[in-house]
């Protein structure tokens, strides 16, 4: 899958290359940029599972990239490609990640060198279990200290038995549901985490098309309605964002990359319909409604408005980056676009959304899921009945006022439906997350726009998280 060439920098290095660039533009204390670009600590753990009549051994890292505030945070991946390298540039990027979002976390990032479709449920979840048992012995899972959440490769079932591993070892724990976020609800998730770093990309858009002056430099125009949209990677944040895009923004999916090739379709491809085959068959291949090619890759090369990479890193590259025609890109992976690839794409005018503010919808809703869990209650809870009463009043006064008028004048009865009911759960995470994505978008383009040394929206979104980070580390006196 990774097809970065040999002049390139691997992704840690790709990484301190994007930082570089943009704390050159920076006036920080002299040292205070190397301690924050390095990793704090990586830990590498080497443990057996009894498994299948004989002794398995698997690699794992867990990575803390800057501890300015704490618990650190982010996810954990399995994948084969897992390596330290690739944990160290992920801590980093969560750090930056949260700094920009606001949420009150350092970054770290773990993962385990294993190929989950390998295994049955139950031995991941032998595996899952003596993980944790190896990181939480260690603090690096701990609600006050380190947290981790979903990523590839993982998801609801794992943060469960995570979490549940931790509260067999800290018995008397109270908060011990806050330890990982991305659990299941009934054990102590939040709603609309699934969906999360999907709906970001699709908030970021949204926000993204509400600036003239930003469509503009992408050359683009109007609303997201009939927008062309190419998709790499329906994993859970890519078929969300396109699932969203598709149903609620009017975008036209037109291809669809998969590990097996790649789905086009000029007309739109229905997502929902993807996903089913996906999910029944394994790959996309033999999909009915759009030309199927083996040659995946080629696919972001194809003409279209906005380009979603959502899997890997390093996927556009300097092997590719000067066929790439769409004219912005959204990174909803992480460190989808090596840094070799970014000077082309900028050099070329191509608007790139960057990683570290457009995925940042996951990382957003574990922190209120974290929030839940250290509160102890569901959000709205306390809230929603009263919302409904009150507004309720102002139906019936706005009614009695209407039959004062002997009725020349009613209620629309989608307002009074609309009107009527109190924000649950979901409804609040979404416009914590719609809240967070539009203030951290204004404050890149602030920067993206307001100054002259800085045409591009990673340098903008770096130089406003390092700022942030700087002043955290000045604050407690470094
Ligand atoms: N793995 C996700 C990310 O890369 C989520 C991290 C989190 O929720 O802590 O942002």
């Amino acid at each position: 899958m990774n097809t970065m060439t040999r002049t390139e920098p691997s992704f840690r290095e790709s990484v301190d290359l994007m930082f570089n660039r943009a704390v050159a533009l920076m006036d920080l204390a002299p040292g205070l940029e190397e301690k924050i670009r390095v990793c704090n600590a990586t830990y590498t753990v080497r443990f057996g599972v009894r498994l299948r009549g004989g002794i398995q051994t698997f690699t794992g890292y867990r990575s803390v990239h800057s501890e300015h505030m704490e618990p650190v945070k982010g996810g954990i991946r399995y994948a084969m490609g897992v390596n330290q390298d690739e944990v160290e540039a992920l801590a980093a990027l969560m750090t930056y990640k949260c700094a920009l979002v606001e949420a009150p976390f350092g970054g770290s990032k773990g993962g385990l060198r294993i190929d989950p479709l390998q295994y049955d449920e139950h031995e991941l979840e032998l595996i899952t279990r003596r993980f944790a048992y190896e990181l939480a012995k260690r603090d690096l899972i701990d609600p006050a200290q380190n947290v981790p959440a979903p990523d590839m490769g993982t998801g609801e079932r794992e943060m469960a038995w995570i979490a549940d591993q931790y509260a067999r070892m800290n018995t008397t724990d109270i908060n011990a549901r806050a330890c990982v976020t991305g659990k299941p609800l009934n054990a102590g998730g939040i709603a609309g985490r699934v969906e999360a770093t999907g709906r970001g990309v699709q908030y970021a858009l949204r926000e993204f098309f509400r600036h003239e002056e930003d469509k503009a430099k992408a050359g683009l125009s109007g609303t997201l309605d009939g927008k062309r949209v190419i998709v790499q990677g329906l994993g859970n944040v890519g078929y969300h964002a396109a699932k969203f895009l598709q149903e609620e923004d009017g975008a036209i999916i037109t291809g669809i990359i998969e590990r097996d090739g790649a789905l086009f379709n000029p007309k739109g491809i229905d997502v929902e319909a993807v996903r089913a085959w996906l999910v029944r068959h394994g790959g996309v291949a033999g999909f009915p409604d759009a030309a199927h090619t083996a040659e995946g890759g080629a696919v972001m090369e194809e003409d279209c408005d906005i380009l979603i990479p959502a899997a890997l890193e390093g996927v556009i590259n300097l092997s590719n980056a000067e066929r790439i025609k769409a004219p912005l890109i959204i990174e909803a992976a992480n460190g989808p676009i090596t840094a070799g690839a970014d000077d082309v794409l900028r050099g070329r005018g191509t608007v790139i959304i960057p990683d570290m503010y457009a995925n940042a919808g996951g990382v957003t809703v574990s922190y209120f899921e974290w929030v839940k869990n250290l509160s102890h209650i569901r959000f709205g809870r306390m809230q929603r009945r009263q919302e409904e009463a009150r507004h309720e009043l102002v139906v019936n006064e706005l009614e009695r006022i209407s039959d004062a008028l002997g009725k020349a004048w009613t209620l629309d009865p989608t307002f009074k439906e609309k009107y009527l009911r109190g924000a649950g759960e979901l409804e609040l995470v979404r416009s914590g997350l719609d809240d967070t994505m539009r203030s951290a978008y204004q404050s890149m383009r602030e920067v993206w726009h307001g100054r002259d040394d800085v045409d591009d929206l990673r340098t903008a979104a770096y130089l406003v998280s390092i700022d942030k980070v700087a002043s955290s580390y000045r604050a407690k006196g470094l």
